[in-house]
């Protein structure tokens, strides 16, 4: 059986918000992960994501993690 590993990536918000084929945000606040490239917005409201404009956001910024999802 495949284990789906998470691997966490450190980003710089002054070069923009990643985005690219399987990509996720983590809201810490709810919990949430989101996909990079589906309109949605996690529980709290904290994270936003607008696909079709290619842009990510969040309120608390620090309160989000980036990460890539692994087979293995
Ligand atoms: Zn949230």
């Amino acid at each position: 059986m495949k284990k789906i590993s998470r691997e966490y990536i450190n980003f710089d918000l002054k070069e923009g918000w990643p985005t690219r084929e399987g990509l996720f945000y983590e809201c810490l606040i709810c919990r949430t992960a989101l996909s990079t490239n589906k309109d949605s917005f996690c529980k709290c409201y904290n994270l936003v994501v607008d696909a079709s404009a290619g842009r990510i956001g969040a309120k608390e910024e620090d309160k989000v993690r980036l990460f890539s999802i692994s087979c293995k």
